[in-house]
């Protein structure tokens, strides 16, 4: 008989049943009523959570403990109604945009990349559909991300360019994957994870809405190298030089990595950020902290703004300073203002 007491990571969660990786086995648990009842109400394991599996006699497989996380990414709640967990131990944001069809707009790069900071996690920008632009505009018009701390990765689903970069960063680590619809994240998912099947959809089809069945997240096994040798059409891409360079802990045996795939990040990021703390959000204007002649000074209108004189001066860049105003002016202003 197999060792009835095992340590995995929830893939998914449903009404009664999770699903738990262990190893190579993908396990339906149900959960603990202890642990059940010890979260009033409010589910207790959620996808991405590591959790020692048990066997019952009769062969059913129990969640009977959710292990310390590493970190969590919630829904901020309203007005002192508690935050709701939606996926533990996550490791960065990757924020896919497209190069075209449609093309990104940098406003709503910086606003992901807010939220990315406001909740404390490394972000990524991934900027899908390269093949349909010229690929030394857009890294004239994005490369200074990198600089200021952003990873930027040039890809394409469509031809398969850029993916052995993207792949070997995504490895050792548990990816949240966002952006809006029809940019190529389940496109981008399919290429990077054979099996996982997930709808596509053209961009004239869309919508806007319903494009989610699922309303809850769920956790993509990235291949590890061995599962990647032995599935047809990805051991290819060996020959591209394939080299991992991320970290070497792995979230679980034989899995590469995880990516998130969980609708609505963007909806409630901005929820909890203080107008006058937003600023902080954007790292390449922490060196000018404390160097404005009023203490208190917003970085809008103000005479004798640091940051305003940087980008007099060249060192900032305008798109970044413009989403800085555009949400600054979104967001309510402080009880003392
Ligand atoms: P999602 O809404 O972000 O998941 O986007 P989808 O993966 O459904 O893709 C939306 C549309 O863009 C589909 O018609 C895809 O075939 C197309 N698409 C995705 N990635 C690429 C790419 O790299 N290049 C091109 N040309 N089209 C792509
Ligand atoms: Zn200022």
């Amino acid at each position: 008989m197999s060792d009835p007491v095992r340590q995995g990571t929830v893939e998914r969660v449903d009404a009664t049943l999770s699903r738990v990786r262990v190893g190579d086995d993908v396990l339906d648990c149900t959960v603990r009523r202890k642990l059940v009842k010890f979260a009033k109400g409010e589910k207790t394991v959620v996808v991405g959570d590591h959790v020692v599996v048990e066997q019952t006699d009769r062969g059913e497989w129990v969640i009977k403990e959710v292990l310390p996380r590493r970190s969590q990414l919630a829904r901020p709640g309203f007005r002192g109604r508690t935050e709701r967990v939606i996926v533990a131990n996550v490791d960065e944001l990757v924020v896919v945009v497209a190069a075209a069809e449609p093309e990104y707009r940098t406003g709503l790069i910086d606003r992901y990349l807010v939220i990315a900071e406001r909740i404390g996690f490394p972000a990524v920008l991934c900027v899908n559909k390269i093949d349909l632009a010229k690929r030394a505009e857009i890294e004239r018009a994005l490369g200074f991300y990198a600089d200021i701390g952003y990873p930027v990765f040039y890809v394409s689903a469509l031809d398969g360019t850029g993916l052995d970069e993207l792949r070997a960063h995504l490895t050792g680590k548990e990816s949240v994957m966002c952006g809006h619809s029809g940019v190529g994240k389940s496109s981008l998912i399919n290429r990077l994870i054979p099996g996982a099947e997930l709808e596509t959809r053209e961009v004239s089809e869309m919508t806007g809405k319903g494009r989610h069945v699922t309303s809850g997240a769920t956790l993509l096994a990235l291949p590890g190298d061995a599962e990647r040798a032995a599935t047809p059409g990805i051991a290819g891409d060996e020959a591209a030089g394939f080299v991992p360079t991320g970290p070497s802990r792995r979230p679980t045996p034989g899995v590469a990595g995880y990516i998130v795939d969980t609708p609505g990040i963007r909806e409630f990021g901005l929820i909890g950020v203080k107008r006058d703390e937003l600023w902080r959000f954007f790292p390449e204007f922490l060196p000018y902290d404390g160097q404005c002649r009023f203490h208190n000074c917003a970085h809008i209108v103000e005479p004798g703004c640091a940051i305003k004189a940087a980008l007099d001066a060249g060192l900032l860049r305008p798109s970044r300073y413009d989403s800085y105003q555009r949400l600054h002016d979104e967001l309510p202003a402080s009880e003392w203002e």
